[in-house]
C-alpha cells in the first residue's frame, strides 16, 4: 500500500506559536496574499465552472505578478490540483485557522 505523504495543510489546525510561524515562513507568498487568492477563486467559481486546471489561480497570480511556479507547486502539494480542488482541499483548513477575510 502506498504511503501518502501528509499534506502540510492537514497539520495547520494543530499548529501554534513557533510551529505556526515556521508554517507561515514556509509559505510561497504572504499569508494575506494566499487568503486573497482563495477569496478570488471563490468569487470566480461562484458563477463559472472549474475546467480542472488552475486557470483562475493563474489568472490571479498573473494579475498580481506573483511567483506562479512557487505558488502552484505549493497548491498542488496540498491537494489543490485545480481551482475547485483548491477550494475543497485548502480553503477550509486555511480559513479554519486564519479566518476568511
Ligand atoms: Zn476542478
Amino acid at each position: 500500500m502506498a504511503i501518502l505523504r501528509k499534506r502540510q495543510i492537514d497539520n495547520l489546525e494543530q499548529l501554534s506559536g513557533e510551529e505556526l510561524q515556521a508554517f507561515i515562513d514556509s509559505l510561497p507568498d504572504a499569508q494575506e496574499t494566499i487568503s486573497e487568492l482563495l477569496n478570488y477563486l471563490e468569487d470566480e467559481l461562484y458563477d463559472k465552472e472549474c475546467n480542472h486546471s488552475l486557470r483562475y489561480s493563474m489568472q490571479y497570480m498573473m494579475e498580481k505578478n506573483l511567483n506562479f511556479p512557487k505558488l502552484t507547486g505549493w497548491l498542488t502539494d496540498n491537494g489543490g490540483y485545480c481551482d475547485c480542488k483548491v477550494m475543497e482541499q485548502i480553503a477550509p483548513e486555511w480559513r479554519r485557522k486564519f479566518g476568511d477575510d
